[in-house]
Formats: structure tokens, C-alpha cells, sequence
């Protein structure tokens, strides 16, 4: 607003009010005239406020500096126009006093140039001008933006009382200033920080989502009343149904009918408060069929929410039925061959005692034939009596052989500590006919130790692996067998090697099986009952057996039983 201008009041009226000029011009006009005690910056902490005073006489400068000292603001002087400009690059102006008439760039010059500058083209002008001077300059002052005028001689209160205004103005618009910028300053701190915990709570649930869609389980929230608000995409994928269809009928609603009254009970358990541990259940896919689900759910009574795990398990439902199915079908099985076996047992146990008999007379016989009429027999009839007896004796091996077998697998087997080298001593001096007949070298590595075995049993294992060692040799060979045992945790293994035939690997396994031969018994006789009568016996003493070798190699045997602990003398 531009003040009026009181032409009476802008007068001296007292002698006190003129200022008398005793001041002399500065050395340099053209040096920029400094504040007193400052370096012509203005002191924004202070609370002073920069006054400008421009005038090319020194003298009336320090009449305005006088009259002005008292409002104890920095007052700045220039002696011209472009000093003044030069300033105003430099700081701020609350209120600038221009005189009107200097040479070079007189006042109104002066005031177009401030105008034209952004950061002073608000600054408050007063014009100083004569009372001669004052009907065009005024007008023309105006017309440059001046706010008010002052005429020389000027007035000291009324000079006071105007610059006073825009310093007061001017600090109260700085204020306001400075309020608004903390304002704003607080306004976007604010801000700032609503905004990043705007995105910390984006992120979060962004990631929350993520688990949350990507989970391959079945995650859901339901309420109270069983209806399911929210479940993620696995849903959809397990049972068919989207989440709008899931959302729109109660969970029951898609229950197994035989399940229903189950899961009606844990959605009480749980509006009481109580946790879904585990629980199974079925529901049924939109295509009619229904899925096996293992569920887990908490509840949360003050939000009346229930939070649902659960998970497709019905291939593993599937997979555990077949394999109930297949063990009750195995288990029958089982059944049936252990009656047919029972049954094969007391047969195969009979036949081979009852058939020993006949074969015993008709061996007696024949023997008789060839003692007793001897002399009667033609050289065939001979022959053909000298055959039946060989083959009567071959019968009644097998029928024994068979007969050790079927005791073995019906026999119950009483175990005990068996010192291994006195079963060794007791087996050679037993076998010591063929040892001999075939001249083997037996060497036996003592100590064996002891193990847990049926005395008899182990026996005949221990004969019939000793007998094969020697039996299967190449006739130009001397045979070498080597007996030792090997410690395994808990064990004794017993080693027998030969420097034998060998045996393949393709038949190392076959040949622990019932008249499982490799050879005829013209090269090498036997009934192929031994080894399964071994595996057998080591099988039911709860132990171990098996051979390596190599065809033509040799071959050794081993069993392995449970190690006894005794006390040896
Ligand atoms: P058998 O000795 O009456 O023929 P076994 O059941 O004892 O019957 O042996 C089965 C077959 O295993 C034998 O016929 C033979 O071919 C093979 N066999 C057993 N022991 C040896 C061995 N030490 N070396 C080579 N072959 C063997």
C-alpha cells in the first residue's frame, strides 16, 4: 500500500529537528560505505534489519544515519545508484532511501534498475526529493514503484515513524517467512515420514502376499460361522472351486458327508478357542470327486478368525491304502504257503522215511543175489544186480539227505556257546575217510573262537563245506583247504577256501537251493542237498552265509554267526 504523502508533516519544524551537515564526504565515493561494526553484510541473527541509504552527498547521508541510528537497525550507505545496485546483489533491503537527484544514475534510474531485479523488486522505496522537485518527481516516483516520499529538509519523526513501518514490515514478514518454512518444513518431514511407513507397510504386505499366493499349501481365513474369506491360489489348484465359489457357500457345505460331523466338531473346538492340532478330512472337488486334506487351524477369538492350513494328501491316503491292501494280501499269501510248506514238509518228511524201507529191502536183496547165487548168475544178471544195489545206495543217500533237510526246517534248534575248533576237530576226524582217500591238506587256523549255534547243526553245516572243498578238486590236484575265522562286530566269520573248480558267478547264488547241482554226479557225486541243508541250518541259527570265487580259482565259503561271550579257560 502506498502511503500518503503529508506534505505538512514532511517539514522541519523545530531547530532540534534539523540535522546540522557536519560530515565530511568519504575518501573513496566509490567504495561501498560499511555499517557501523560490520562488513556491509547484513547480521540475520542479530534481529537487525538492513536500512539502504543512497545519496552522493556524505553530509546528507549522515543526517539520515542520525536521525535513523536510534531505530538500532544496520543502516548501509551508497553513494550512488550503482553502489546501491551492487548491494542489493549482496543482501537484503527492508526498506531503501533513495535520494532523488544524483549525478550519473540519478535516483529514479536507480529505482527502475531495482525493480527490474527479482530479489528486490518488492523492496520498499522511499524517494528523498526537495520541496522544489516535488510536484514531477512525485508522479514520476510512482510511476517506478516508489512506496512513499520524503521531502528535504526532511523531518526527523516523520522519516523515523515511516522507515520504523517498513522495518517492522519487513521483520514481520520475515517472520511469517520463517514460520512458513517451518511449517513446511515440518509439513514434510511429516510427510516423509507417512510415506515411508506407507511403503514399509506396502512392502511387508507385499511380501506377506507373496507367501501367501505362492504357497504350494492351502492357506486360508475363515470366520466364526465356518464361511472362508480369503484363501490363496492352492485352493483353486487342489479342489477346483475359485475363491469367489469357496467364499459364497459355507465351508462345511464342501465336506465328505462321512467327515461332516468330524469337521463340524473342530470348527467348535476351535470358536472355543482350541487349536487344530491335525486333523483329516475330505472335500470335493468341483468335478464330483473327493480329496484327501490333512488340516491344521488356530483360532483367534477376539478377531473371530480362524487361520487354516491344509494340504493335498490324497496320493499319500491312496499309496497307504494300496499298501494296507498289498500287505493284507501278503500277509494271506504268506499264510497259504506256510500251510502248503507245512504241508510239503511232513510229505516230502514221510515219504522220504517211508520210502528208506522198500529201497533197504530191495538193496538186501540184491546183495543177497550177489553172495548167494552168485555162482547161478550169468555175467548180465550179475551186472544188473551190481546196478541195483549202486543205485539203492545212491537212493538211500538222497533219502536221508532229504530227511537232515526236512528235520532241519521242522526241528527246533536249541542255541548255545559252540567252540568253533572243537566242532573243526570233530568234523575232520569224522571226514577223515574222504580227507584221505582224496590225500587233502586241511589247515586250520586256530584260535576260532566261539559263537552262538545248535552243536549238531553246525556239525553237518561245517561237514558238508569241508566235503565239497575236497569233492569239488580236479582229480590231478592235490586239494589245500584253509579254515580261519575273521572278527565282525558281534560275529565270528568262518572262511573255508579251496583250491577247487571255482564257480561262476552267475550260479554262486543257485546253488544254496534244493538239488542244485553244477556237474553230473559221474564227475562228481552228490544228491545237491548239502549247501541248501547249509543255508537252511545257518539261516534258522539267526546267521549269515555266502561264497566268492572265480571259475577255476577256487572258492571260499563263509557263514557268519552271532559271537558268544564266555569265559575261556
Ligand atoms: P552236492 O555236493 O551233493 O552236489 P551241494 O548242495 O553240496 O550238492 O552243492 C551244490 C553244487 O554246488 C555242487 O553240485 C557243485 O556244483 C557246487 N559246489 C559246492 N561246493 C563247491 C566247491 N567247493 N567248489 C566248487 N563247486 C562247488
Amino acid at each position: 500500500m502506498v502511503a500518503p504523502i503529508d506534505k505538512t508533516r514532511n517539514c522541519l519544524r523545530t531547530p532540534d529537528d534539523i540535522i546540522a551537515a557536519r560530515v565530511s564526504p568519504p575518501a573513496d565515493k566509490g567504495e561501498v560505505a560499511a555499517k557501523p561494526g560490520s562488513d556491509g553484510e547484513s547480521a540475520p541473527d542479530s534481529g537487525k534489519v538492513n536500512i539502504l541509504m543512497v545519496d552522493d552527498r556524505a553530509d546528507k547521508l549522515l543526517a539520515l544515519e542520525a536521525v535513523l541510528s536510534s531505530l538500532g537497525q544496520n543502516l548501509i550507505k551508497a553513494y550512488s545508484g550503482k553502489e546501491a545496485l551492487k548491494l542489493l546483489l549482496k543482501q537484503e533491503f527492508a526498506v531503501i532511501l533513495l535520494d532523488v537527484s544524483m549525478p550519473v544514475m540519478d535516483g529514479f534510474e536507480t529505482a527502475a534498475m531495482i525493480r527490474q531485479r527479482a530479489n528486490s523488486e518488492h523492496t520498499p522505496i522511499i524517494f528523498v526529493t526537495s520541496h522544489n522537485d516535488s510536484e514531477n518527481h512525485i508522479a514520476r516516483g510512482y510511476s517506478l514503484g516508489a512506496v512513499d516520499y520524503i521531502l528535504s529538509p526532511i523531518v526527523p519523526g516523520v522519516l523515523k515513524s515511516k522507515v520504523s513501518v517498513f522495518v517492522e514490515l519487513f521483520k514481520q514478514t520475515e517472520k511469517i517467512k520463517q514460520q512458513a518454512e517451518q511449517l513446511r518444513r515440518m509439513e514434510e518431514a511429516q510427510h516423509q515420514r507417512r510415506l515411508s511407513e506407507a511403503v514399509d507397510r506396502l512392502e511387508a504386505e507385499t511380501k506377506r502376499n507373496r507367501f501367501f499366493t505362492l504357497a504350494l499349501d492351502m492357506l486360508a481365513i475363515a470366520n466364526f460361522e465356518g464361511y472362508i474369506l480369503q484363501c490363496n491360489p492352492a485352493w483353486e489348484k487342489v479342489l477346483g472351486h475359485s475363491e469367489a465359489e469357496f467364499r459364497a457357500r459355507p465351508g462345511l457345505d464342501f465336506s465328505h458327508p462321512e467327515d461332516q460331523a468330524d469337521f463340524a466338531a473342530e470348527l467348535r473346538k476351535l470358536r472355543e478357542g482350541l487349536e487344530t492340532t491335525y486333523f483329516e478330512g475330505r472335500c470335493q472337488h468341483k468335478d464330483g470327486s473327493y480329496r484327501w486334506l490333512g488340516w491344521t487351524a488356530v483360532p483367534f477369538p477376539a478377531e473371530r478368525l480362524i487361520y487354516i492350513f491344509a494340504r493335498d494328501i490324497t496320493a499319500q491316503k491312496q499309496t497307504a491304502e494300496q499298501i494296507l491292501r498289498l500287505n493284507q494280501e501278503l500277509q494271506r499269501r504268506v499264510a497259504d504257503l506256510t500251510e502248503v510248506n507245512v504241508e510239503l514238509e511232513a510229505f516230502n518228511y514221510s515219504i522220504s522215511h517211508d520210502l528208506r524201507a522198500p529201497v533197504r529191502s530191495m538193496q538186501g536183496f540184491a546183495r543177497a543175489l550177489l553172495e548167494d547165487e552168485e555162482t547161478q548168475l550169468s555175467p548180465d544178471g550179475k551186472s544188473y544186480a551190481e546196478r541195483i544195489v549202486n543205485s539203492g545206495s545212491y537212493m538211500d543217500t538222497l533219502l536221508q539227505d532229504l530227511l537232515e533237510y526236512s528235520r532241519l526246517t521242522r526241528a527246533e534248534l536249541k542255541l548255545s556257546p559252540v567252540n568253533l575248533d572243537k566242532v573243526l576237530k570233530e568234523v575232520l576226524t569224522h571226514n577223515c575217510r574222504e580227507i584221505q582217500e582224496r590225500n587233502a591238506r586241511v589247515e586250520v587256523q586256530p584260535p576260532l573262537g566261539w559263537v552262538v549255534a545248535h552243536p549238531a547243526t553246525l556239525n553237518q553245516i561245517i561237514a558238508n563245506l569241508i566235503g565239497n572243498a575236497v569233492k569239488f578238486v580236479a582229480s590231478d590236484r592235490q586239494p589245500h583247504v584253509q579254515v580261519r575265522a575273521e572278527p565282525s562286530p558281534g560275529c565270528i566269520r568262518l572262511l573255508m577256501k579251496d583250491n577247487g573248480i571255482g564257480i561262476a558267478p552267475a550260479h554262486q547264488k543257485k546253488i544254496f537251493g534244493l538239488f542244485e547241482r553244477l556237474h553230473s554226479s559221474t564227475a562228481y557225486p552228490g544228491t545237491g542237498i548239502g549247501l541248501a541243508i547249509v543255508r537252511k541250518g545257518t539261516e534258522r541259527m539267526g546267521g549269515r552265509l555266502g561264497v566268492e570265487s572265480k571259475l577255476g580259482e577256487g572258492s571260499c565259503f563263509w557263514i557268519e554267526l552271532a559271537k558268544a561271550q564266555v569265559d575261556e579257560p
